[in-house]
């Protein structure tokens, strides 16, 4: 029989989860199709995990700042099966958390992979669900290209389930999941090579960030192998990986290839040629502002658009695709123009709005930009001499804020207040007239001249 709901999401990530449990807060019936965990990849394979083994690592360098300090500290290794314990633990609470949450808010999740039947109707191990209001939100995976020996490679889903810290490991990509990885990995003891295709790091970042980045991981002891185009990866008979390049070059040897080269959004697993709706090549679905696909009652919200590919983007997407649904609020959508990110390195990243080169390039000598570079007090006599960058884009004569750039110690609790501002259209003026809090690498942001 055929089970009808007024709202079914398929996938129990950060985009399905808030789209259903915000329209479930106005009475609507509701149903979640996962085929995994519930929380999908920030709670399972993403921010979360992650941002535990960052804090690991951020203890680690604390560790070696110790000494600086006065501490005597005897240093017995790291144990990585401990962190890695309390890791999972940790995301398998919020799993049990989120079955009781839904089970209150009496949203049905229907366990299993979720294909479609036609525009409306879909299939679940057999059982056929409709609903009047369908969202897609089943998300990223990373990808694997094809070339001889990728098999050997593992993926970022796959660094989440290793039982063993990396040894000698290489990293390819330099994206954010590539840094993130390589920063973690190397404050725990590995040895870290990052494989970039060009020589820059975080390519759509502002060229300060991508230098300073590079300059500190150098400094931190990551190598890197530049302008690489990977043709092969071999493994030897001990089992060793051997990169090697078109143009015949071969690397060093690593026990472990992470690929994070990027990600595609999975909808090849929807059936979607027996619906009408439209998507790319890529997988890719697109929707409007509204998230609206070209289907009516139909929507595509978080990776899987293309947009931005973060945790609060898709929460922000679903919450307002439901406000706008089943709370009468017709205007609610994203504004997708404005939207902060931290990049977890160590220091880590913080950055919103337009870059320089993005906004020379759209209003070119109106631009005025203003930076501070600096050694934060807390490392000014610790072996970690890293300086804080911090940059401000403005534009006019009235110097309306665009972007905000900044790496260093904090700057990823720093960005939150600061997006406000940008977004608010603050004027560097209302920066300049607002008092520092002192002693922080903070008030550096409001004393720029
Ligand atoms: C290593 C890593 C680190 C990250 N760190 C951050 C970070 O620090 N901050 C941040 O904002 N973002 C981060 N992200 C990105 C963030 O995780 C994603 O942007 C976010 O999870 C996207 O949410 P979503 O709802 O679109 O998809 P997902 O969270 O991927 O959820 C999709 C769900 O759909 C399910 N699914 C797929 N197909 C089907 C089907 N046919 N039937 C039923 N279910 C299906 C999947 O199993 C999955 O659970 C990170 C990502 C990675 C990989």
């Amino acid at each position: 029989m055929t089970k009808h709901y007024e709202l079914i999401a398929i996938g129990a990530g950060s985009g399905g989860l808030s789209v259903a449990e915000r329209a479930a807060e106005y009475g609507k019936r509701c149903a979640i199709i996962e085929g995994d965990a519930l929380g999908g990849t920030c709670v399972n394979r993403g921010c979360v995990p992650k941002k535990i083994m960052w804090n690991g690592a951020h203890i680690a360098h604390a560790l070696d700042d110790a000494p600086a300090y006065g501490f005597t500290i005897e240093r017995n290794g790291f144990d990585w099966r401990t962190l890695i314990k309390a890791r999972d633990t940790y995301v398998h609470n919020v799993n049990s958390w989120y079955t009781a949450y839904l089970a209150e808010k009496k949203i049905d999740v229907i366990t299993g992979w979720g294909k479609f039947v036609s525009n409306k109707e879909l299939e679940v191990a057999g059982e056929t669900y409709t609903a009047d209001h369908v969202v897609i939100s089943t998300g990223g995976r990373p990808v694997v290209p094809d070339i001889p020996g990728a098999e050997y490679g593992i993926t970022s889903d796959d660094f989440f389930l290793l039982k063993e810290q990396p040894k000698k490991v290489a990293i390819i990509g330099a994206g954010y999941i590539a840094v993130e990885l390589a920063g973690v990995l190397k404050s725990l003891g590995s040895d870290v090579t990052l494989v970039l295709r060009r020589d820059r790091l975080l390519a759509r970042f502002d060229s300060m960030l991508s230098a300073s980045l590079y300059e500190v991981m150098s400094a931190e002891g990551i190598k890197f192998l530049s302008n690489c185009s990977l043709a092969e990866i071999k493994k030897k008979e001990d089992g060793e990986l051997v990169l090697i390049e078109a143009k015949g070059a071969t690397s060093d040897t690593f026990d472990t290839v992470i690929w994070a080269a990027g990600r595609e959004p999975v909808t090849d697993n929807l059936n979607l040629h027996a619906t009408d709706i439209k998507y790319l090549e890529n997988g890719e679905i697109p929707s409007d502002e509204y998230e609206n696909t070209n289907v009516q009652g139909v929507y595509a919200l978080g990776d899987i658009t293309g947009k931005a590919a973060l945790t609060p983007v898709a929460i922000a997407a679903g919450r307002r695709l439901a406000d706008r649904l089943f709370n009468g609020q017709s205007d609610r959508k994203v504004d997708y123009s404005c939207i902060p990110t931290v990049v977890f390195t160590h220091p880590p990243i913080g950055t919103v709005g337009l870059s320089e080169e993005a906004a020379r390039q759209q209003y070119a000598d109106r631009v005025k930009v203003y930076t501070s570079s600096f050694t934060p007090m807390a490392h000014s006599f610790t072996q970690r001499q890293h300086q804080t960058r911090m940059k401000l884009v403005t534009v006019g004569e009235e110097e309306k804020l665009v972007g905000c750039h900044m790496i260093g110690d904090s700057v990823d609790e720093m960005l939150q207040g600061f997006a406000v501002a940008v977004r608010m259209g603050a004027r560097k003026r209302d920066l300049d007239d607002t008092i520092a809090i002192h002693p922080t690498s903070a008030e550096e942001l409001v004393t720029m001249r």
